[in-house]
């Protein structure tokens, strides 16, 4: 009999998910992994404190080797090979050792393209000097640490003030003791967000020594002796030992759009609830994959981990021959900047007004935990609700530590197509060392009763 051949391209959280969950389906099918980089299975979430210094050596990033794979669940991993091109209708891919240069192609009776984003580089001058990083890979994790242990740069400029751009300026302000200039062309940090609960963000990001420079976009670098040695902008000059970009991704779907498959939002791999593609013997899944937007119901893509293992499992699970799905998923993020941490979900007031949506919203300060007890910090929330129905839309929160995770509470209410009531009823746990009688996702939960109807 002949064997199925399934080959999967990019081995980090979805493939690497997907390889596994049709193993355990599939257990004499060929399963080859093509990966481009030197690794697999590695926690990119994981580099800004591998870059900080919290976490050694970078192999602690890695959660499983190529070699691991092949003895423990006979998956077939080849490291430093890239796939440029993917025949769908004849079952082919055309694969490029990087290390002999040798060509050559690879059939299947499925494929999965899971081949993740990778950071946008504005086309601006200098871009090439050494000491600017954008990080995607390990790998560029690891070249960003030899750089700082090479040549302890002392002012660092991180252009873009997202997670990634956050997280680098945690790194390198509060843990490497660097000074730090944050730069953002639009007026907020954190554009998922909506501008009160940003400019408590820029807040936090300022109280603690970084200079953050919003409303003022990035022109170029200069540099000496090929290291970057300034941050050009529309406003002047900014000196800089070290810079990090972090001005977002985009999926790599080029391959899959030069093989005709169908697109979607933002260019994303169109995918199904099973992430099937348009074609019936492809899959995609990960930060290279559309899916559905639980509150709005329309096609959404976002580049998160979470997602991409979900997405990985559940395509796995199909290719697999199982029965499993992915309804949608709502953007829920979280990050922290030193002693502040900063969580999102669902949609923004924002995102409401673009979808013609009537709403309400509410902002209460609060504490984390009961006020008498050490160690409550300050905390806000905000809740978004759809005026007339009562139904919930989204949620922020910033605060102290305890704060972020209790997105969680939220995330969940959304899920389950909670209103605002429902989630003010909700029996959550009580103890003076870990919130008040009325969780703070409550109490936003009754400001906001108030305004879009309720007790
Ligand atoms: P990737 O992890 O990008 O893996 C895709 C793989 O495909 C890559 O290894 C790439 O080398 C390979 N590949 C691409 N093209 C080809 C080709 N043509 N041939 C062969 N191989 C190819 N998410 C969170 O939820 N929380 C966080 O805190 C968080 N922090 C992050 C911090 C950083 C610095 C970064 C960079 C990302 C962070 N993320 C976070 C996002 C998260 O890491 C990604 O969403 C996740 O890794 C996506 O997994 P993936 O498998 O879809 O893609």
């Amino acid at each position: 009999m002949v064997k199925e051949r399934i080959l999967i391209i990019g081995g980090d959280a979805a493939g690497m998910s997907a390889a596994g969950q049709i193993r355990k389906r599939k257990p004499d099918a060929d399963i080859v992994v093509y990966e481009r980089s030197g690794f697999t299975s590695y926690s990119a979430c994981g580099i800004p404190y591998y870059v900080a210094g919290l976490v050694e050596p970078e192999t602690r990033l890695v959660v499983r080797t190529p070699e691991e794979f092949r003895e423990k669940q006979n998956i077939e991993v080849h490291i430093r090979h890239e796939v440029t091109a993917i025949d769908p209708d004849g079952g082919k891919i055309t694969v490029h050792a990087l290390e002999t240069g040798r060509e050559f192609t690879d059939s299947f009776d499925k494929l999965l393209i899971a081949t993740g984003a990778s950071p946008v580089v504005p086309p601006v001058e200098g871009a090439d000097a050494a000491g600017i990083f954008s990080l995607g890979t390990l790998e560029t994790g690891i070249e960003a640490r030899r750089f700082i242990d090479d040549h302890r740069p002392e002012h660092a400029v991180v252009v873009g003030g997202g997670y990634i751009g956050l997280e680098m300026a945690e790194a390198f302000a509060c843990v490497r003791g660097m000074k730090v200039t944050l730069l953002d062309k639009s007026p907020q940090v954190m554009n998922t967000f909506d501008p009160d609960m940003a400019e408590l963000i820029g807040n936090a990001i300022r109280s603690i020594g970084t200079e953050l420079r919003l409303g003022e976009g990035l022109t170029g670098f200069t540099s000496r002796d090929g290291r970057v040695s300034s941050v050009l902008t529309e406003n002047g000059e900014i000196p800089a030992d070290m810079v990090i970009m972090g001005l977002g991704v985009r999926p790599n779907s080029s391959l899959a759009g030069e093989a005709g498959l169908k697109l979607s939002v933002r260019d994303s791999i169109l995918a199904d609830e099973t992430m099937g593609t348009s074609h019936p013997a492809v899959w995609a899944a990960g930060d290279c994959a559309s899916t559905t937007h639980l509150v709005s119901g329309k096609p959404f893509w976002v580049a998160l981990g979470t997602v991409a293992n979900k997405m990985g499992r559940v395509a796995g699970i199909s290719m697999g021959g199982g029965s499993a799905s992915l309804r949608g998923v709502l953007g829920t993020a979280m990050s922290k900047h030193c002693d502040y941490e900063v969580a999102r979900t669902g949609l923004s007031e924002k995102e409401a007004a673009e979808l013609g949506l009537a709403f309400s919203s509410s902002v209460i300060k609060t504490k984390t935990r009961a006020g008498y007890y050490p160690g409550a910090e300050p905390m806000h929330v905000k809740l978004v609700g759809e005026d007339g129905t009562g139904r919930l839309l989204g949620g922020q929160i910033v605060g102290g530590q305890g704060a972020a995770k209790r997105v969680d509470i939220i995330a969940a209410a959304l899920a389950a197509g909670m209103t605002v009531n429902d989630l003010v009823d909700l029996d959550l746990g009580y103890a003076p060392p870990f919130s008040m009688a009325w969780d703070p996702v409550q109490i936003a939960g009754r400001e906001l009763l108030k305004k879009t109807g309720g007790e």
